[in-house]
C-alpha cells in the first residue's frame, strides 16, 4: 500500500464510519462489518475487540460486555489499545491485535487506525449506553422485565388493535417463602428463573412476562398457549441443584383475564383491575388454582370497597349491634353464659357477620370492631349490675389480627375497667393460628389474659388444621368445639365424626378445660353431648343469637325446658 492510497483509503473510511454510525438508532449492521473487514484487510489486522464496562467498579470485576467484529485467529500481538471513560462514567475500550510478525506500515497508519478505533469506541459506546439504559429501566435487580416493561407491551399492542383475543394474567408461586427457607435463597432464585423461563418458552413472541416483585408475575399471552401455561402453573418439576439433581414442584395461583375481541383498553388499570380481582379469589382456593375474571368478580372488588368506605360511619353512628348467644348447660337448662355476635344494621337492614367482617380482616378495621363490641358488652354487664338482674359471663371474639399488637392486654383491660366490670364476667374467644409466630403471640395473650382473671376460649376447634400443640402448649380455660365436628347424628356412617367427637371432648374435660359444642340444633345432637358428658350446647336447639332485650328476658328466667323423655342412643337402640 502506497503512502497515498494509505490516505485515501483512511479519509474514505472515516466517511463512512461517520455515515453508519451517525444515526445510532438504526444503524446498517452489515455495512458496518463490511467496513471493519476492510479495515482489517488494508492495515494486516488479525483481529478487533471492543469492550464496555458500566462503570470502574464492574472494570475491575471484569464484568463487562465485550465484541469482536473481525478474527482470523492470528492476532497474537496487541498493536493499539484505548480507554475512555465517558462521562456516564462507563469504561469503553478498543484493542487491535496483529499477528506475531506483522507490523504496521507507518506512524501516520497507526494514527489513523486510533482514529477510526475511537469513532467505533463512540459510537459503541452510545449504542451500549442506550441497551443498559434500556435494561435498568425496564428489569428488575434479578434481570427479569418489570411492571414498566408489561405497561409499555400493553400500551403499543393496545395502539396496534393487538390486545383483543389475548390473555392476561397474574400468578403467585405457592408457598414460595417455605421454598426459599427449605433449599435456599439462592436455590429458590433459580428457581423462579427456571419457572420463568418455562412459560416464558411457551408465550415467545405471543406475549410478555414481568416480575412484579418477589414471586408475584404478570404476563399476557395468547389465546393458543393457554392450555399449556395453566398446566405449567399447575405445578411442574423445576431443577434447583447446580447439577440438575435434585427437583422440587411448583406451581401458582393464578388470575386470569380472556380479552375479548375486539378490545380497546383504556389504562393499564382496566386489565390490573381484571387479573388482581380473580387473582386474590384464586389465592384464597387450593393451591394451584386458576380463576377466571368474569364481571360479577368486579363488583364483588366494589362491594369490599363500600364495606371498607361505610365501616366507619357505620362505627360513629352506632349500627353495630350486639346480639347474644346462650350457652347452655345440657343436664339442667341452665344458662351459662353467653357469645356476643355482631349484627350491622344498615338501611333497615341486618347484615350478618360473614358478610363483612372478612372484609374488616383484610386490614385492621376488625380490630376496631372488635373493641367496639367489646365496649358495647361491658356497657350491657355493668347495667345489668346496677339493676339487679341476673348476670352470666359473656364471651366476645377477638380476630386473630390483634395479635402483633404488643399493647392489646392493656387496650382490654382499659376499655373492661373503665365499666369497672368484674373480670370473671368476660371471656375473650380467639382462633387458632398456623404460623409459629403467631403461635408465640397468642400464647403471650392468653397467659396474660387469664393472670388478669379474664377467661380464654380457643374457638371453632376442630375448623382448619387444629394442632394438639394449640392444647398442649397454651392454657386455655375453654375449648369450642366448632359445628363441623358436631356429628349429625349417631347412625353407622358418622362413626368417624362421632369417635372423633367423643375423643376431642374427654380430652378437652381431663385437661380440666371446659367443654363448649357449638351448633348443637338438633334433640340427637343433644343426645350426643349428653353421652359424652360435654356439658356446655351452644346452638340453634336453644336459641339463635338474640337481641339484647330478648337476651335480657332469657337470662332472668336462667333456665331452658331439657326434653325429658329424650332418650340416651344406646338405650333406644336396645329398645327397638
Ligand atoms: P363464631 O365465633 O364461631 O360464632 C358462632 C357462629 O355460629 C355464629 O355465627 C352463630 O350464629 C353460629 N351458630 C350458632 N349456633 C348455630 C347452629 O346451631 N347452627 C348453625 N348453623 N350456626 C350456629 P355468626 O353470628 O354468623 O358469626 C359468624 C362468625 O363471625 C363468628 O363465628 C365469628 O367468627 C365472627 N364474628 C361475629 N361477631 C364477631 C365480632 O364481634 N368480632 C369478631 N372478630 N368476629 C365476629
Ligand atoms: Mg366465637
Ligand atoms: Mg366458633
Amino acid at each position: 500500500m502506497d503512502r497515498r492510497s494509505e490516505n485515501e483509503l483512511f479519509l474514505e473510511y472515516l466517511e463512512r464510519m461517520v455515515q453508519i454510525t451517525h444515526e445510532s438508532n438504526d444503524y446498517d449492521r452489515e455495512a458496518y462489518v463490511q467496513l471493519i473487514h476492510e479495515i482489517c484487510e488494508t492495515y494486516h489486522l488479525a483481529k478487533g475487540v471492543v469492550g464496555f464496562y458500566l462503570n470502574a467498579e464492574r472494570e475491575q470485576k471484569d464484568d463487562g460486555d465485550f465484541f469482536c467484529d473481525f478474527d482470523n485467529g492470528r492476532g497474537e500481538k496487541e498493536v493499539i489499545r484505548i480507554r475512555i471513560e465517558a462521562r456516564s462514567k462507563a469504561i469503553i475500550l478498543g484493542m487491535i491485535y496483529m499477528a506475531e510478525e506483522d507490523e504496521l506500515e507507518s506512524p501516520e497508519a497507526k494514527e489513523h487506525l486510533e482514529m477510526l478505533l475511537r469513532v467505533i469506541l463512540g459510537f459503541v459506546s452510545r449504542r451500549r449506553l442506550q441497551q443498559k439504559l434500556e435494561e435498568f429501566a425496564f428489569s428488575d435487580e434479578m434481570g427479569f422485565r418489570n411492571f414498566r416493561s408489561f405497561a409499555r407491551y400493553l400500551i403499543t399492542a393496545n395502539k396496534n388493535n393487538a390486545l383483543g383475543g389475548k390473555v392476561a394474567i397474574l400468578f403467585d408461586l405457592h408457598n414460595f417463602t417455605m421454598v426459599n427457607q427449605e433449599i435456599g435463597r439462592p436455590n429458590g432464585d433459580a428457581v423462579l428463573r427456571r419457572f420463568y423461563n418455562m412459560v416464558m418458552d411457551v408465550i415467545g413472541d405471543g406475549g410478555t412476562l414481568s416480575r412484579l416483585g418477589g414471586d408475584k408475575f404478570i404476563g399476557i399471552f395468547d389465546r393458543k398457549d393457554k392450555r399449556q401455561i395453566f398446566e405449567i402453573l399447575s405445578g411442574v418439576p423445576v431443577v434447583y441443584d447446580e447439577r440438575g439433581m435434585k427437583r422440587i414442584r411448583v406451581s401458582a395461583s393464578a388470575g386470569v383475564f380472556m380479552i375479548p375481541n375486539p378490545y380497546m383498553m383504556k389504562s393499564v388499570g382496566d386489565i390490573m383491575d381484571r387479573i388482581m380481582v380473580p387473582s386474590q379469589v384464586a389465592k384464597r382456593q387450593t393451591e394451584g388454582a386458576i380463576v377466571i375474571f368474569d364481571e360479577k368478580m368486579k363488583s364483588e372488588k366494589d362491594r369490599v370497597k363500600r364495606v371498607q368506605k361505610d365501616f366507619w360511619f357505620g362505627l360513629e353512628q352506632e349500627e353495630f349491634k350486639v346480639f347474644y348467644q346462650p350457652k347452655v348447660n345440657v343436664e339442667t337448662g341452665e344458662i351459662s353464659g353467653a357469645e356476643a355476635l355482631c349484627r350491622w344494621y344498615k338501611n333497615g337492614k341486618i347484615i350478618p357477620p360473614m358478610e363483612f367482617i372478612p372484609i374488616l380482616e383484610m386490614n385492621t378495621d376488625i380490630c376496631d370492631l372488635d373493641f367496639y363490641m367489646l365496649d358495647h358488652v361491658c356497657g350491657d354487664i355493668r347495667r345489668w349490675l346496677d339493676q339487679g338482674q341476673k348476670v352470666v359471663r359473656i364471651s366476645v371474639n377477638l380476630s386473630r389480627k390483634h395479635l402483633v399488637d404488643v399493647d392489646l392486654l392493656d387496650h382490654i383491660m382499659t376499655i373492661i375497667d373503665k365499666h369497672h366490670v368484674p373480670h370473671e364476667y368476660i371471656e375473650v374467644e380467639l382462633t387458632e393460628t398456623t404460623t409459629d409466630v403467631l403461635f408465640r403471640d397468642l400464647k403471650r395473650v392468653v397467659s396474660g389474659l387469664q393472670e388478669l382473671g379474664v377467661r380464654t376460649a380457643v374457638d371453632d376447634f376442630g375448623m382448619g388444621y387444629s394442632s394438639l400443640n394449640l392444647i398442649r402448649d397454651i392454657p386455655w380455660d375453654v375449648i369450642k368445639i366448632d359445628k363441623s365436628f358436631v356429628p349429625k347424628s349417631d347412625e353407622a356412617e358418622n362413626k368417624t365424626a362421632l369417635l372423633m367427637f367423643k375423643h376431642v371432648s374427654s380430652l378437652a374435660q381431663d385437661l380440666g378445660m371446659e367443654c363448649v359444642v357449638e351448633g348443637v340444633e338438633t334433640v340427637e345432637q343433644l343426645g350426643i353431648l349428653r353421652n359424652n358428658h360435654c356439658c356446655i350446647a351452644q346452638g340453634y336447639f336453644f336459641d339463635k343469637p338474640l337481641p339484647v332485650e330478648e337476651f335480657e328476658a332469657r337470662m332472668n328466667r336462667q333456665y331452658y325446658p331439657i326434653p325429658e323423655d329424650e332418650m340416651q342412643p344406646e338405650e333406644q337402640e336396645q329398645s327397638e
